[in-house]
């Protein structure tokens, strides 16, 4: 027995079954098994969410920011106390080890600390007057509901700084959580409902994701979308965003290159970047995928690179000494292959892995790919997926052409002992995020967001706040 809950809808301050009675099956991605059903939302049960939003948000943002901070807090320590049952959820649906679950969770609850004590410094201004008598503020407030649309990979981290942002700034928010993993971002939010939260400040539904926001982003009690997916989908939200004037975050799809000079640390480079590569079976947004390494290491990092992938214990995330889980669906597997295959075609060199382990979970093999061509389909759409390419590179010309050759630009990494280096690629990486020498992303008191196809705005850092706040001007003669 798994142990698994069925996840229900949570409109109006109570968890309701569809209004239909309509669920999902959810799997578990290391045994292809039906674990649990997720509820379908109807249009009726959105129409309530919007409804409750609406409500909710009048009363949230009256609501002074120290003591929606306070709630806040409450919910991060909930979350934290209740992060072990919640990784095994997350494991059972999603895939990933144990350990990595535990740690999204844990990291979750610091996100939610951060938000709420960064809303409760969202200053206005003062801004001298040209006229004696005149006195000229700017008030933050709230933006209003927000609908946020939260992926797979990242049940928790996904969802969580979306429910914070909004919530520290005073905004309601209905969560289209992912149907695939759904229990892990519902207990996300039972720990905003037990710290304290009015009824209608969150909505949480799952259904068809297009019907859904074809149906909620044009509503006119959304006042701003956020959305974490692939590029191709993020454009056409953009695109409904715009024709209907709603504020929108897109943190879309990317392709990091990874830049290691020869006189990089090649082990601190390969360590690093190996574990990074295969966590969460490479289905991570800033995964690094186009390794371009220097000719006078290259051998070597290539031998330490492989020795690594070789190592990688891959098994269902709950049992022990696991290091990959499964793909988290069936999506995944066939279009890795197929990228693989076309790699090869184009002459690139299958060094390590390739292919599906066992015909029972969705597993896959640690691969590497070398000298794979730019015209192949891995070099330029996002595998999403543990292959890593690596590529030789000359020098820093070389590096910067290739990694900023295409129109993502979300994560880059680069490992290099040049100082002058390392000023040049943090001048001209077009990237929104770039990292050198270390791993250093991700938190929550820094932005986290991309360029080009990879998005706008950002979910992270005092930006990311600002996001959810409106900024009004008002001019005063007294
Ligand atoms: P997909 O493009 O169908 O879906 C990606 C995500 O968007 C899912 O969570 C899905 O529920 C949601 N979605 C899809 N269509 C939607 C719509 N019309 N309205 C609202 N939400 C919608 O593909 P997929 O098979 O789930 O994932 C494949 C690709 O998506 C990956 O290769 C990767 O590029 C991208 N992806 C990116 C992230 C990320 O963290 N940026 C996360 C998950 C998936």
């Amino acid at each position: 027995m798994t142990d698994y809950p069925d996840t229900l809808l949570f409109i109006d301050g109570e968890w309701r079954a569809a209004s239909d009675g309509r669920t999902i099956p959810v799997v578990d991605p290391g045994t292809e098994e039906v674990i649990g059903q997720v509820a379908h939302a109807s249009t009726g049960d959105l129409d309530a969410a919007l409804d409750a939003a609406a409500r909710g948000f009048a009363t949230w943002r009256a609501v002074p920011a120290f003591d929606r901070a306070k709630l806040m807090r409450k919910a991060a320590g909930l979350l934290r106390d209740r992060a072990p049952a919640i990784a095994r959820l997350m494991t059972l649906e999603q895939g990933k080890p144990l350990a990595q679950a535990q740690a999204e969770t844990m990291a979750g609850a610091d996100v939610i600390d951060w938000f709420a004590e960064e809303a409760r410094r969202t200053y206005g201004q003062t801004i001298p007057a040209r006229t004696p008598g005149v006195t000229q503020i700017t008030l933050k407030q709230p933006v209003g509901p927000v609908a946020a649309f939260t992926p797979w990979n990242f049940p928790i981290n996904q969802a969580v700084r979306k429910l914070s942002a909004a919530l520290a700034t005073g905004c309601s928010i209905i969560v289209k959580a992912p149907e695939e993993t759904p229990a892990a971002p519902a207990e996300l939010v039972r720990c905003f409902i037990d710290a304290g939260l009015p009824a209608g400040v969150v909505g949480l539904v799952f259904g068809v994701p297009a019907e859904i926001s074809e149906y909620l982003i044009p509503h006119p009690v959304i006042a701003k979308i956020s959305f974490t997916g692939s590029t191709a989908v993020g454009k056409h939200l953009a695109a409904l965003a715009g024709a209907h004037m709603k504020r929108a975050t897109m943190e879309l799809g990317g392709h990091a290159p990874v830049m290691v000079f020869d006189d990089a640390d090649v082990q601190q480079a390969v360590s690093l970047m190996s574990a990074h590569k295969y966590r969460n079976a490479g289905q991570v947004c800033v995964s690094p995928t186009r390794f371009l390494v220097q000719d006078g290491i290259a051998d070597r990092f290539m031998a330490d690179f492989v020795d690594y992938a070789r190592a990688v214990k891959v098994g269902h995330g709950l049992d022990d000494g696991v290091d990959m889980g499964p793909l988290a669906n069936d999506r995944r597997a066939p279009a890795l292959e197929r990228m693989i295959e076309d790699a090869v075609a184009r002459g690139g060199r299958l060094v390590h892995g390739g292919r599906r382990i066992g015909n029972k979970g969705y597993f896959f093999e640690p691969t590497v790919l070398a000298d794979v061509p730019a015209s192949a389909e891995i070099m330029n759409e996002e595998p999403f997926g543990p292959v890593a390419v690596i590529n030789r590179i000359a020098g820093a010309d070389d590096a910067l052409t290739e990694a900023n050759r295409l129109s993502y630009g979300l994560a880059a990494y680069a490992f290099t002992g040049s100082s002058a280096t390392a000023q040049r690629l943090r001048d001209e990486v077009r990237a929104g995020m770039l990292t050198i020498n270390h791993l250093g992303l991700a938190l929550p008191e820094v932005p986290f967001g991309g360029l080009g196809d990879s998005g706008y705005g950002t979910e992270g850092g005092s930006d990311a706040v600002v996001a959810y706040l409106d900024t009004r001007f008002v001019s005063q003669l007294h």
